[in-house]
This record gives structure tokens, sequence and C-alpha cells, in this order.
């Protein structure tokens, strides 16, 4: 049944900019008119040429900077993005056994690559009730731990500290990264997308490797092992140290990302872009704490997303409604992962400035007023 969505909020309620997405997130307009500005003098140019390797080069020491990456840690890039990396994980990073900490559906989709591969062995899969995240088990069996730093699915957040048992820390970080604090000496690798907390494009995978990483990448890479070459993490690696990918990448994708990069170190780094996204998570959850048809669908706060927020409804307030109304006043993208609750999914990214978070809130409870009369 198509939702009602006739309720018009008036235009002084409205944020300046209506992407409230948990990714795509919302590409800056000044990211995109300096993407325009280059008119012919990047897009359209060949990736193995200076051009491209110097914005390249720019991506890798911009996010050197911002993650204070010890020596002999690099940053890797490849095609794929995020799902792409699971995969190259699998041939390329998981010696013989990994463990996965599963606690919705981004973590799922890695046991399900790792599962299915026939050179590994049977994965340990850790869950834990829906709306919390699970703790690791050090095992001698295991070589490499699997944990997801921002639950984006369910908005549920663990924190990153390295599992000292031996095998390596992998961090599924895509939605995190860029948002939230991290300690680099607490992982091996700490992979991402550009489409979240940077605010580009799909497409490619960021992969911060620690010394350990690289090294078991090199191990894996010379055993024999049967890897794709476009999933070999060996090959992003010498090509990435060169400023360059495997194969062609998106332009746009790198050209926006060195952008938010650079703006994220100029304005304060990791610990300024935190800063903004727990002012809005503090704001987003403290109104629904306080209103009495929502509140916040993880219980623990500690565990509640700085990064995009589930925020249940009582009916008989309906997710599809409230979205669907939402998103014909032009705000987007807040409808839910899991269809099967009554929630919203609502991004609070760093280029989410106050002023639109605190717009966001009137606006949504102005709808929760005329819904319900
Ligand atoms: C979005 C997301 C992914 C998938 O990213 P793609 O770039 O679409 O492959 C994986 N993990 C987490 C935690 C995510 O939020």
């Amino acid at each position: 049944m198509p939702e009602d969505t006739s309720i018009r909020i008036p235009r002084h309620l409205l944020p300046a900019d209506g992407r409230f997405g948990c990714g795509p997130t919302r590409v800056r307009q000044s990211t995109l008119d300096r993407l325009a500005e280059s008119g012919s003098a990047y897009m359209g140019t060949s990736h193995r040429q200076l051009t491209v390797r110097h914005m390249v080069g720019r991506v890798r020491s911009g996010l050197t900077e911002l993650f204070d990456l010890p020596d002999g840690y690099e940053v890797v890039l490849g095609n794929g993005g995020a799902s792409g990396f699971w995969d190259a994980a699998a041939f390329g990073l998981i010696e013989r056994a990994s463990q996965h900490l599963k606690f919705g559906a981004f973590s799922s989709k890695f046991v399900g690559v790792v599962s299915g591969a026939p050179h590994l062995e049977e994965p340990d899969v850790i869950e834990s009730q829906r709306g919390t995240h699970p703790v690791p088990s050090p095992s001698d069996r295991i070589d490499l731990y699997a944990l997801t730093h921002n639950e984006t699915s369910t908005g549920v957040t663990m924190p990153v500290r390295r599992v000292e048992a031996g095998g390596l820390t992998v961090v599924d970080a895509t939605s995190a990264a860029g948002a939230m604090q991290v300690d680099p000496r607490q992982f091996d690798v700490y992979f991402f997308s550009p489409q979240k907390a940077f605010g580009a494009d799909g497409g490619l995978y960021i992969a911060l490797c620690s010394p350990r990483a690289l090294e078991r990448i090199e191990r894996i890479a010379g055993s024999g092992r049967w890897i794709p070459p476009f999933l070999s993490l060996s090959s992003a690696v010498s090509q990435s140290v060169k400023d360059q990918t495997y194969n062609t990448p998106a332009l746009a994708t790198i050209f926006m990302l060195a952008d938010t990069v650079e703006w994220m170190n100029a304005q304060g780094g990791l610990a300024w872009s935190s800063e903004r996204c727990a002012a809005n998570a503090a704001m987003l959850y403290g109104w629904a704490e306080k209103h009495p048809m929502a509140e916040p669908f993880v219980p623990e706060p500690s565990m509640r997303s700085q990064v995009g927020a589930t925020i249940d409804f009582h009916r008989p307030l309906s997710w599809a409604h409230l979205a669907a109304t939402l998103r014909a006043n032009g705000i987007v993208d807040t409808e839910p992962y899991h269809k099967d609750g009554n929630h919203l999914r609502i991004g609070l990214w760093p280029s989410i400035p106050r002023s639109d978070m605190e717009a966001f809130i009137a606006c949504l409870e102005y709808v929760i007023e005329a819904t319900l009369g």
C-alpha cells in the first residue's frame, strides 16, 4: 500500500542538505565544485601518469596523517570496495582459519565469503544478541580475527583492540573510518570504502596495513596458493606504493577522497571529525531518549554508533510512513537496513553540521506531531 505522504514540513524547518543516509553519504558541494573546476586537467587523463598518481599520493599521505600511522604501515588501495576486500582477504590474508564477530548484515557477509572458500578451514563465528556486539575468543587455531568497528546495518559500535593471541587483527572500518578515533597500534588491517564517512563515492577499498599484515600478504602470495590476479593483495601493495592501482580506478572517487581527507586534516583531524559525530549522536539519541514515541534501538549507550543511529518508534508511528514522508520533503535515505523492526537509520557523519542535525530533529518532530494529530 503506498504511504500517504501529504504532510508538508514548513520550509524554514528544513535542513540545508537533505541527505541523511548511512552510505552512500552526502558528498560536500565544495568537493563537487572543485571536481567540476578541475575541468580537463584531471578527469579523463591516464591513471598511469603523474596527474592521477599525484592524487593517489595525496590520498595516501592524507590518510597517513589522519590516522597518524606508525612507520612501516602502508595505505593500500584497490578496486572493489570493502566487499571486494573480503574476497581479497579470503585469498591473501587468511592463512588457515579466521574468527568472526557477527553482529549484523556486513559482518555476516564476510563470514559468507570465508565459509565458502575451499582452501580455508571452517571459520569460528561468534554471535551476540541483536543490538549488541560479541567479543573475540583467542584460540591457537585462529590466524585472523575479523572485527567490525561499526556494524552499519544495526548501528552497533565496538572498541578496536588488538587480540593478543598471535593472529592478525583485521577490522572492517567501512563506516567508522574517518569518523571515530582509533589507535593504529591496535589493528593489523583497517579497511574501508570512500562513500561512508569520507563522503566520496564507492568502488574503491582502502586498507591501512601494519608490517605484520604486509608480511602475511607476501608470505601467502609466495606460498603457491592460487590467487585471482584482480584480488591479489600483494599486487595491490606493490601498485599502491607507486601511487597506482592494479587496474583502472574511478578517478572521481580518488579526487573526492583526497579532497575530503585534506579537509578533515585541516579541521583538526580524527579528533575533530569524531567530536562532530559524537555531538550529532548525543543530540539525536538524547532526543530519542526523551521522546515518548521513540527510543534508541541499541540499549547499551557505549555500543551506540556515532556515525549512523538506529532509532525505534512506537506504534502507531511506522518507519515506512516516517521515511516516505521525510523523503517527500527532500530528507532522504533514512530507511532501515533490516525491515523487520520499526526503526529509521540516520547518518551522523562528519559532513553533517550541527545546524542540519538540529533541523533534522525538528522535521522529524513535525512529522510525528502531524501524523499523531
Ligand atoms: C557499507 C559497508 C560495507 C560494504 O561496502 P562496499 O563499498 O559497498 O563494498 C562493508 N562493511 C561495512 C561495515 C559497511 O558499512
